[in-house]
């Protein structure tokens, strides 16, 4: 599987993962699976539902998590990294 593949597998599973927390009302920050697109990492990207639907809404965009010293960082076509901040209410 390449990464390109890997990435989608991992996005349709986080997109199931964010609409079941959507419908149960869930505000804390979400485990989302990282989408660094390695099929041997098994980090997990922390964010808000809602941050998560920005991410998904746009395409070039992906997520990375804990494996790779981030809660949560958004990488985006060009490869920039955005690390996302903490939610104020959640203490790290
Ligand atoms: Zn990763």
């Amino acid at each position: 599987m390449d990464v390109i593949a890997r990435r989608a597998d991992v996005r349709q599973a986080n997109r199931s993962i964010a609409r079941q927390a959507h419908e149960s009302e869930f505000v804390e920050p979400v485990p989302f699976i990282c989408e660094c697109g390695d099929t041997t990492c098994t980090g997990f990207a922390r964010l808000a539902v809602d941050a998560f639907d920005v991410v998904a809404s746009q395409p070039e965009w992906h997520l990375l998590g804990d494996r790779h010293g981030y809660r949560a960082a958004v990488v985006d076509a060009g490869g920039v990294v955005v690390e996302l901040p903490a939610l104020p209410h959640i203490v790290q």
